[in-house]
């Protein structure tokens, strides 16, 4: 059965209440006599209901959202795997869910000692020379990162205002370098689905500050000419940006340090198993190769005679990204989840990710269209090819796919592959969810053939049909008025 979709307001009745008082013999006193003007008679349209009216509308409601905690979420690039629940019993312990940025740093020497060696062990996953916890999200590490290197080549008293970006690569990464105020250029992917060399032996130039890469790019594919592709910048006086948001395909197995990236940034939320998807806090850490370094924003930590503190005389550094030292409990959810899996943990998470996701290849691969059928990492891209003949597209099969019970995947994304599903089932998906993933996939891939109209004209089991998704991403209502 649908719940009932009425506001709260709407379900308000005139002087019903959650709360009685009952009565203490003490004398009231007027409010008025003390709050003077700054009383308030009404608080116009205040919804008056009783208590289980409140809990069943709270409660209903958030029965309308679908979370990782019910089923697969396939949304490629975001790895939406499970969080597990440890992370959330160490970020509430009292000692660091109630630590403040402004004490003394002598009685916060635990948390600067879980920052640094969270940094430390991310510098041996990445095999860089150091990291600065502090940017808030994926991009504004990509934004940081980018100021570091144009503060590197400042030192070096370089002008060099261009930014490489390959056209499969995440769209924040333009967003990010142009933010910076470098100018963006674009290059081209080859047939195989990896960056054209030729493409970039062209772009190459003095005024080349660096080249952001994705890997593994949004095609769910391997940059395979990694080190060769270091190699031309180097030469060139360039760095190289690796956008490490998706590090779930290459933990354990390769080091972008030893692959020659200067600098990249990591998603602690899709990687490292802290919650995100509703706009809650992220946590983007940046990392460094040695010459970068000394850019890092501030406060970066150092250790004085056993005594950790934050230190801000840099005069190298970016300056100052976030405020306080990052988003703090995000940090302690990531060190949870490295401590607790170790290195074998870690290795198996890419082993499992890219296992699962080339599973999802293979078993759909005769009923969906692949633009690149090669072996893919930790994401699967199909196309609405086969479909389309019966007028069916990404956008139906999306929508269908929840009732079915699953959240979407990825869709139209990346832009070069024409109506793209791109889909990441993560390494925290057991088989039987990926089967029946898979089995919902190849009945709507018959029902495109035989019942079209279905599949046109999903959802069908959701609260809400189709939405005006311009809208509500334009001109969403997010207020009530009386
Ligand atoms: C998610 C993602 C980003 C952006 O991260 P945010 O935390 O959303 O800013 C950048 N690059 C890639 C490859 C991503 O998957």
């Amino acid at each position: 059965m649908k719940p009932e979709m009425k506001l709260i307001f709407e379900k308000s009745r005139e002087g019903r209440t959650g709360y009685q008082v009952p009565d203490t013999g003490v004398e009231s006193v007027d409010p008025r006599a003390h709050l003077g003007r700054w009383f308030r008679e009404d608080i116009a349209g205040f919804p008056e209901l009783s208590e289980p009216e409140v809990v069943r509308h709270f409660v209903n409601l958030s029965k309308l959202n679908y979370s990782i905690d019910e089923g697969m979420y396939p949304l490629g690039s975001c790895t939406m795997k499970y969080n597990p629940k440890i992370n959330e019993t160490t970020a509430a312990m009292d000692g660091f869910a109630g630590v403040h940025p402004y004490w003394p740093e002598r009685q916060i020497q635990g948390a600067l000692r879980l920052m640094r060696d969270l940094e430390h062990l991310l510098c041996e996953i990445t095999g860089l020379a150091a990291f600065s916890l502090q940017p808030a999200a994926g991009a504004h590490g990509e934004l940081t990162g980018m100021l570091m290197v144009t503060a590197h080549n400042k030192s070096r008293g370089e002008k060099r205002d261009v930014v490489l970006i390959p056209d499969s690569a995440h769209g924040t990464n333009p967003s990010s370098a142009h933010i910076c105020g470098l100018k963006v250029q674009q290059i081209a992917s080859n047939t195989r689905g990896r960056l054209d060399l030729e493409s970039l032996r062209a772009h190459i130039s003095p005024s080349v500050a660096a080249l952001m890469i994705t890997n593994p790019n949004t095609l769910g594919l391997f940059e395979d000419e990694i080190a060769k592709i270091a190699g031309m910048l180097h030469e060139a006086g360039a760095q190289l940006y690796m956008d490490g948001a998706n590090m779930n395909a290459l933990l354990g197995k390769v080091r972008p340090g030893d692959l020659g990236v200067d600098v990249l940034h990591l998603n602690l939320h899709k990687t490292f198993s802290t919650p995100h998807g509703g706009g809650g806090p992220g946590a983007g850490p940046v990392g460094a190769a040695k010459h970068l370094e000394r850019f890092r924003p501030v406060p970066v930590i150092e250790e004085h005679d056993g005594q950790l503190r934050f230190a801000s005389n840099r005069p190298d550094s970016v300056g100052k990204v976030k405020g306080f030292y990052g988003n703090f409990g995000m940090l302690v959810r990531a060190y949870t989840y490295i401590l607790s899996l170790g290195a074998s943990g870690l290795r198996e998470i890419a082993e499992a990710a890219v296992l699962n996701a080339n599973y999802v290849r293979a078993k759909l691969s005769d009923r969906y269209h692949l633009p690149y059928s090669c072996l893919n990492m930790h994401e699967v891209i199909l196309s609405d090819k086969k479909q389309m003949v019966h007028g069916v597209t990404t956008l139906n099969i999306a929508k269908r796919l929840m009732d079915y019970g699953f959240h979407p995947p990825t869709i139209y994304f990346p832009l070069i592959v024409s109506g793209a599903m791109m889909i990441e089932p993560t390494e925290s998906e057991p088989l039987d969810e990926i089967d029946r993933f898979i089995a919902a996939m190849r009945a709507i891939a018959d029902e495109a053939e035989t019942n079209p109209d279905i599949v046109k004209n999903a959802p069908h089991s959701t609260t809400v049909q189709k939405l005006d998704e311009a809208r509500a991403a334009r001109t969403p209502i997010l207020r009530w008025k009386p």
